[in-house]
């Protein structure tokens, strides 16, 4: 096996044993982007002068023995996170030029592991979308099927690892943005509890829902990043002060009599038939990892997309008023006074998607509707909340389809908003509860695309989620594929 097609936990026995490099694993890493980069597009901006040299810094320090948890590791980032000196556009014409002063808190973390940044990844701007194809950029290719989708929002970090163009990475999720690429793209992604993981550096979209996290090949992998995530940070005023365990101790553990809960609305009208069919094979494979299958119920759970999304454009078109020209990147060339300039700007450097969302989120806050609409999706927030705490009570996790259909094509979905929407039907919920959740391949299609299993838990319970995302990829032996490029 090549070395861009390992694993963090292979890699590193390799550099501990002498066998690999840094600046090997790197250079690797970097001809396999030679080769699959035009066609997928997972990048936004590849950062090659600066990942050789980190990883020649990195070696110097294995030489010393100075190996910390993911020194020498390739990973790509969303380009949603800060990046000092480096251009952080989120997908955005208006952001097109814009360099951070600073560095998120994430970045400093994996930096300060050892990993060697491979560049920015493509993302749907502002991380509005389920498919990645509201890029300015253009959009990414899924690896599995480049006519389809990567899923969205952070459709290029998941694209990166399964086309093997980085070891793993990093995504944010609002509403699913990394349970949902991952699904699609047949490899690992969590969303941690909200506050598990800073914020400090993360571009907000709707700030009560946001959460960065990994993407990864394995569920070994997902524990490792977590271990550098995971944990308090004084700049961040969400961050949580909760002990993080060490998340590797979970993996390969047994889960021998764990309540696995069933969500019955969940399994309803509009799940692709090969879709259900892996999901009930799941969970013939945990039945026989000697965990026991419950029904529950969580009454709520039509309401999630709705209140969804007023509550998402209300907190974006908030949050979004900070571009205007003034302090940050575009600016539009052909304007008059003040005025004038403010609506050139956002009008020349926004795209469809985020001016949709701004007029609802808009519409939503007015004068007058702020009880009809955000104030009532706020409640129901809170019983979407009751509904995992009630379900709590009957199980340890809570087991879902990650998507209702494998990856679509491109170009599908792009004049229907509510049936893009509908693509995080399953996610959506967990982040209005703020709890985490992981999605783990278990299976393909008859055409060869990956499927998703989801597994839900309490919060601050990322813990169980890699005990039986791990128990189930060990004992479910999903054939290893590797995507045709
Ligand atoms: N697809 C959802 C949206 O467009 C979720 C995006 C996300 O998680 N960032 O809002």
């Amino acid at each position: 096996m090549e070395l861009h097609q390992q694993t963090i936990h292979e890699l590193q026995e390799k550099i501990k044993e002498g066998k690999t490099s840094a600046s090997q694993i790197a250079q690797s890493v970097f001809q396999r982007i030679d080769v699959v980069e035009e066609r997928v597009h997972s990048y936004i901006r590849l950062m090659k002068e600066e990942a050789l040299a980190a990883a020649q810094k990195a070696d110097i320090e294995i030489k010393k023995g100075n190996i910390k948890s993911l020194m020498g590791i390739p990973i790509a980032l969303k380009d949603i996170v800060c990046t000092k000196g480096i251009t952080t556009t989120c997908g955005s014409h208006i952001l097109y030029n814009f360099v951070p002063p600073y560095n998120a808190t994430v970045v400093e973390k994996l930096r300060d592991a050892g990993a060697v940044f491979v560049g920015k990844a493509n993302m749907d701007e502002f991380a509005m979308g389920s498919s990645t194809e509201t890029s300015y950029f253009g959009p990414t290719r899924n690896p599995w099927d480049l006519e389809r989708i990567p899923g969205g929002s952070s459709g290029g970090s998941a694209a990166a690892v399964a086309a093997d163009e980085c070891i793993a990475s990093i995504g944010s999720d609002t509403g699913g943005s990394i349970r949902q690429p991952a699904a699609l793209c047949g490899i690992v992604g969590l969303k941690p509890t909200y506050g598990r993981v800073s914020r400090f550096g993360l571009i907000a979209f709707a700030s009560s829902l946001d959460q960065i996290g990994p993407f990864t090949k394995d569920v070994e992998d997902c524990a490792i990043m977590m271990n550098v995530l995971a944990g308090y940070d004084p700049r961040e005023s969400t961050s949580v002060r909760a002990e993080t365990p060490d998340y590797r101790q979970y993996v390969g553990q047994e889960i021998k009599g764990w309540k696995v809960g069933i969500p019955k609305e969940y399994f309803v009208k509009g799940i692709d038939p090969e879709v259900n069919s892996a999901i009930q094979k799941a969970i013939t494979v945990l039945e026989k990892s000697g965990a026991k299958i419950v029904e529950i119920s969580l009454p709520h759970t039509q309401y999630c997309l709705a209140v969804y999304y007023i509550i998402a454009p209300a907190e974006a078109s908030s949050n979004l008023a900070r571009y205007d020209g003034v302090k940050y990147g575009f600016r539009s060339p052909d304007s008059g006074d003040l005025l004038d300039m403010y609506k050139k700007t956002r009008m020349q450097g926004f795209g469809a998607e985020v001016k949709r969302r701004i007029m609802i989120g808009t519409y939503a806050l007015s004068a007058g509707y702020y009880d009809a609409y955000y104030k009532k999706a706020s409640q129901v927030r809170s019983l979407i909340k009751r509904d995992f705490e009630e379900a709590a009570k009957n199980c340890d996790v809570i087991l879902t389809p990650t998507t209702p259909t494998p990856a679509f094509k491109i170009g599908e979905k792009t004049d229907n908003p509510l049936q893009m929407y509908l693509s995080d039907i399953f996610t959506i919920s967990s982040n209005l509860a703020g709890i985490p959740g992981i999605s783990v391949p278990c299976g393909f299609t008859s055409g060869g695309l990956p499927i998703g299993v989801q597994f839900l838990a309490g919060h601050f319970e990322e813990g169980k989620l890699i005990q039986i995302a791990s128990a189930y990829e060990k004992n479910a032996k999903i054939e290893k594929r590797r995507p045709k490029l």
